[in-house]
């Protein structure tokens, strides 16, 4: 009987093969950072992305979920585990510094300011460890790669393809996203609820536009008074029906309407955000909103013209892995803090076993602390093989668990 450690695939050995391909590692994340793409169209970011699954020597589908890209490694059979990455970046424009100008975007008005690069980096250098150790694996890890994380719903798109059915069932998912607010050099993950379930609404409020003065009681609606009623009534929906032990926010972040001082308009358009940190909280707070916006608009004899509720992301409920011990020293594993934050990963987590987590990038001598979507977003590059050989040791491990290493069995671990 072996054990990870002498088949060489404990966390440490992992560790260390990722650390040798540094270089490749980082050359792979700056390429793609000149290129950053939106949502879907992510022509340049595929064609590199398969370009380098060929290097490798591992075969892809694509298009799935409009343009996402699934890789496999290991014996194509069952049990399978999956890892992913997103792709796209965002409509951003670039603060380069001297470290940065070199590989800079390429493209004005947009920037990988979220790390996808970062995470398509460290998920083709963990498809490069684990294709160096395909003859151990008896079954299968699946490489997911995403369109439209930021807002796209791309995760849902490649669900609704058969990421996680075809040819075999997912049996767990894994998921990284680099981190500036925690240390360069730690991971930090949380039990249960990790992102809320986050949703827009729209509505236009109705009314009949005229004079400001000599049109009231006469033949005007007045839509302005119609939608402050509405946004105010908005605010009791979380402090009188949502219960004190959970979570919610309704925010009304723009209020469209009118353009001069005697005229009242035809139309005020109202929109924001609902976010719960479940689905029950969610689908209360979403129906309970309608219903006001309606309620409200009736009392005061607007029409609504159009009210539009999307849910974008549902919330994922995370398990905390051992295994990121095993990749650095136990102190450097932070409790993750739990988010408002919309995270598409939700779409996989909903559906079966997952875990997220993030990759502390925050080095305040690299300057590496900017938030995520700031034009100043920069990457503390050291982390990036770290998540390389987490995400490997992620899948080896619960491959492990399931009967999927070769001569492995769960009492080896
Ligand atoms: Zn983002
Ligand atoms: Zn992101």
């Amino acid at each position: 009987m072996r054990t990870l450690e002498r088949a060489g695939l404990a966390g440490v050995d992992l560790l260390k093969a990722a650390q040798e391909m540094s270089e490749w590692v980082v050359k792979v994340r700056r390429e793609l950072h000149q290129h950053p793409e939106l949502m879907y169209d992510l022509n340049v970011t595929t064609t590199i992305v398969k370009r380098l699954l060929d290097e490798i020597g591992i075969p892809y589908e694509f298009p799935v979920g409009k343009s996402g890209i699934v890789g496999q490694v290991g014996s194509g059979l069952a049990p399978v585990v999956a890892l992913r990455s997103d792709m796209d970046a965002l409509p951003v424009h670039e603060n380069p510094d001297e470290d940065t100008r070199g590989f800079a975007s390429l493209t004005a008005g947009r920037m990988h300011a979220c790390g996808h690069d970062g995470h398509m980096s460290m998920l083709l250098a963990a498809a490069k460890l684990l294709k160096e150790r395909e003859s151990l694996l008896v079954g299968t890890v699946k490489l997911v790669f995403q369109p439209a994380e930021e807002g796209g719903a791309g995760g849902l798109a490649m669900a609704l393809d058969g990421v996680l059915e075809k040819p075999h069932p997912v049996a767990m998912m894994f998921g990284m996203h680099l981190w500036p607010w925690i240390p360069s050099g730690t991971f930090a993950m949380k039990e249960g609820r990790m992102f809320a379930a986050a949703g827009t609404f729209e509505v236009a409020v109705r009314g009949k536009g005229g004079h400001a003065a000599a049109g009231i009681g006469v033949d005007v609606v007045d839509p302005v008074v119609a939608s402050a009623a509405i946004v105010t009534q908005l605010q009791s929906i979380v402090s009188r029906e949502v219960h004190p032990n959970e979570q919610a926010i309704v925010s009304v972040t723009k209020i469209n309407g009118g353009d001069a001082y005697n005229v009242i308009p035809n139309e005020v358009v109202i929109g924001g955000t609902l976010r719960a940190f479940s689905r029950d909280v969610y689908n209360l707070i979403e129906r309970r909103a309608k219903e006001i916006i309606e309620l409200t608009a009736k009392a005061h004899a607007v029409e609504l013209a159009r009210v539009c509720m999307e849910m974008l992301y549902p919330h994922p409920d995370t398990h905390p892995q051992d295994v990121a011990k095993t990749v650095v020293e136990q102190d450097r594993v932070l409790e993750a803090k739990a988010t408002m934050g919309g995270e598409d990963f939700a779409y996989f987590a909903e559906k079966i076993p997952s875990a997220f987590i993030y990759i502390g990038i925050g080095n305040e001598t690299k300057r590496t602390t900017a938030g995520l979507h700031s034009p100043n977003f920069k990457v503390d590059e050291s982390a990036l093989p770290l998540g390389a050989a987490l995400h490997a040791s992620l899948a080896v491990r619960a491959l492990a668990e399931r009967g999927g290493i070769k001569d492995l069995t769960k009492t080896d671990l």
